[in-house]
């Protein structure tokens, strides 16, 4: 091998000898599919421009537009040609920051006045002229000073800002043509590799998230390999507006947030209420079924107690702190203590095990004002929580029963899902012998249910590994919900002994597990997914009662209180308005059946049951109508649950 030669490993495999200094395009070319091409590539473990000479020895591989790096190189470039079109349009405007984030990109503007959507379209207009040229993307490298200078002559300040507290000697700088960013790279190898993209909407934002900072216009796009992928997910997107919960919470009357009450605080109204009571009931009956005990803790525990367990010292920030009788109280954000303290309230032995307390337990946690959303980030909110106390032989039994418990219920809500295994972080506490223990654990577990997962190497809690489920709903978005968390501090802190079989003390193993969550949240999933038609089983009202004209409201309430005495969920709407304008107020509110009374249906002493989807039903009396309503809730629940859970 000369000394002008390189050894190049393609795609893991296929080793050849190439001359030093050939480029990744060349290198890559014979791999390269012409109508879907490499945008980039990695070289030894690194990302680089498809332009960089190879001038040593390398493992190469190329990255698609359609992979998960691909896709993010070609969103965080195409919001280099969004700020180019933008220059053009308002050469007035200084450029901030613009990276890819997840399912897209921003830019952020220090602007005159806010972008419009006529700009928006504009901008969108130059970025298709800029891809039609196939500028290039060229990279340079400077002495930090001189790219200070550069930005400078420019009036840039913010990428001043941003370089006066870089570290390192050189910066590399890009440029397509006559618009110049400061940034690591890499890119697409020229404009003209951004083949479908979309600019979505204008939204203000401070210049580094700091309120006492100048507001700035972040334009948000997204790009994606090619447009039929673009395409399927405008489509989402559209829906997601759609069937925003939190819109949907308004327009069904569920719950609301007031500014005098305070921010992430929900405020459940009767239909919310009700949807989140039948909810716990469900979950209650389920957990009893399955040998849990319910407890009830208090919110307030003295910050002793806090201290001790550990939370002041690595959860104080996210904690609310009170003073009674000058004694310092913290809010509970967790419910574990109280569990933990049942389990301390008498002489344990292995016969005991294992121990399941649960509890629909409220906690405050302190979130930053600006991630607080609707009800999937709020400050106040009730999980469904259980801690598990067993002996470390009766562990693997304890997270089978509980994979179990979150399958069947996802089941029946019509979500699937994937898991996740978190192993054990750098800063950790706990022996090998723990950890290793409580790792096979969860993964047997996963692997007896013949469940896939994925390993977050490093990712577990400094006390434990963790099973975390991720949900896919009906648009396919993910949600985090169930988690299965073993623990070996709070057993070790709080001295929680069994005795033995042998007659000695032994530590019992700790697991914190919920299946849906946040009440909260998962009510805010639950109203995306089902787009506010919930099943007739969770549907706070199941029926509705119209009147053609006032004649029939006898009638018609002497039938809802047949109905509410076999159990239903049911309204009658006595207003004097139009008929149609009640049916449309009825279908707005995605009620499973309405039941228009009218003459036909007093004379005949029944009702004729219309489906949500507009199926009509023949003449049945109100018992007969109850009687459907259960059979279709049995069937919905697997036979859980029938009619009067209320
Ligand atoms: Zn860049
Ligand atoms: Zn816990």
């Amino acid at each position: 091998m000369s000394s002008e030669q390189i050894r190049v490993t393609l795609a893991g495999e296929r080793e050849t000898l190439l001359p030093r200094g050939s480029s990744l395009h060349e290198v890559l070319a014979p791999l390269s599919d012409p109508n879907n091409g490499f945008i980039a590539a990695r070289v030894n473990d690194r990302l680089v421009d498809l332009t960089v000479p190879l001038d040593g020895d390398a493992v190469v591989e190329g990255i698609g537009a359609d992979s998960e790096p691909g896709l993010e190189i070609l969103r965080h470039s195409a919001s280099h040609i969004m700020a180019q079109a933008v220059k053009a349009i308002f050469p007035e405007a200084r450029v901030a920051i613009g990276p890819a984030i997840e399912h897209g990109f921003y830019y952020d503007f220090d602007v005159q006045r806010p972008f419009t959507n006529e700009d928006l379209e504009k901008i969108e207009a130059k970025m298709a002229q800029i891809i039609a040229e196939q500028v290039a993307f060229r990279r340079t490298e400077l002495p930090r000073e001189q790219a200070i200078r550069f930005f400078e002559e420019r009036g840039e300040k913010y990428k001043v800002e941003l370089l006066q507290e870089l570290e390192g000697a050189t910066v590399s700088l890009y440029q397509q043509g006559d618009f110049v960013d400061l940034c690591r790279g890499p890119h697409i190898p020229h404009t003209g590799y951004l083949k479908a993209y979309k600019l979505i909407s204008v939204a203000g934002a401070y210049w580094r998230g700091d309120e006492r900072n100048v507001m700035l216009q972040r334009i948000y796009g997204t790009a994606f390999a090619d447009a039929t992928a673009l395409q399927k997910y405008l489509h989402v997107l559209e829906e997601a507006h759609k069937r925003d919960h939190r819109r949907l919470g308004r327009e069904l009357d569920l719950f609301s947030f007031s500014d005098e009450v305070g921010a992430g605080m929900v405020i459940y109204h009767p239909k919310g209420a009700l949807l989140r009571h039948i909810l716990e009931t469900f979950e209650k009956r389920e957990h009893m079924r399955r040998g849990y005990h319910l407890v009830i803790g208090p919110t307030l525990l003295r910050t002793e107690l806090w201290q001790r367990s550990g939370h002041f010292d690595h959860y104080r920030e996210n904690m609310y702190f009170t003073e009674v009788d000058e004694q310092s109280y913290g809010i509970k954000p967790m419910n574990c203590l109280s569990h933990m303290l049942i389990y301390k309230s008498k002489l344990r032995s292995y016969r005991d095990l294992p121990l399941r307390y649960f509890e629909l337990g409220t906690v405050h946690r302190h979130e930053k004002s600006g991630v607080l959303h609707g009800l999937l980030r709020v400050r106040q909110f009730t999980q469904d929580d259980a801690h598990i106390l067993c002996t470390p032989e009766q562990l693997h039994q304890e997270i089978q029963n509980i994979l179990e418990f979150v399958i069947e219920v996802m089941g029946m809500f019509g979500f699937s899902y994937e898991m996740e295994i978190s192993t054990r972080p750098e800063k950790s506490i706990g022996t090998d012998e723990d950890w290793d223990r409580a790792t096979s654990a969860l993964m047997a577990a996963l692997q007896s249910k013949g469940i896939d997962y994925r390993i977050c190497a490093g990712d577990g809690a400094f006390y434990g590994p963790k099973i975390d489920v991720k949900l896919h709903d009906a648009l396919d978005r993910r949600w985090q919900c169930a988690t299965i968390q073993c623990d070996f501090t709070l057993p070790e802190r709080f001295d929680l002994t069994y005795i033995g079989p042998d007659g000695n003390k032994h530590r019992p193993v700790m697991v914190h597990r919920v299946i849906l969550g946040a009440i909260e949240r998962f009510l805010g999933v639950l109203i995306e997914h089902y787009a506010g038609a919930f099943p007739t089983w969770l549907a706070p009202v199941q029926a509705i009662l119209v009147t053609v004209t006032d004649r029939q409201l006898s009638f018609a309430g002497e039938i809802c209180k047949r109905l509410q005495s076999a159990g239903i969920r049911v309204e009658l709407d006595n207003r004097n308005e139009k008929l149609g304008f009640k049916i449309r107020e009825a279908q707005i509110q995605k009620i499973p059946y309405m039941l228009v009374i009218g003459d036909r249906e007093v004379e005949a002493n029944g009702v004729r049951p219309r489906r949500r989807n507009g199926e009509q039903l023949e003449l049945m009396s109100a018992e007969g109508f109850a009687a459907l309503v259960e059979q279709e809730c049995l069937q919905e629940t697997g036979g859980r649950i029938g009619i009067g859970i209320v």
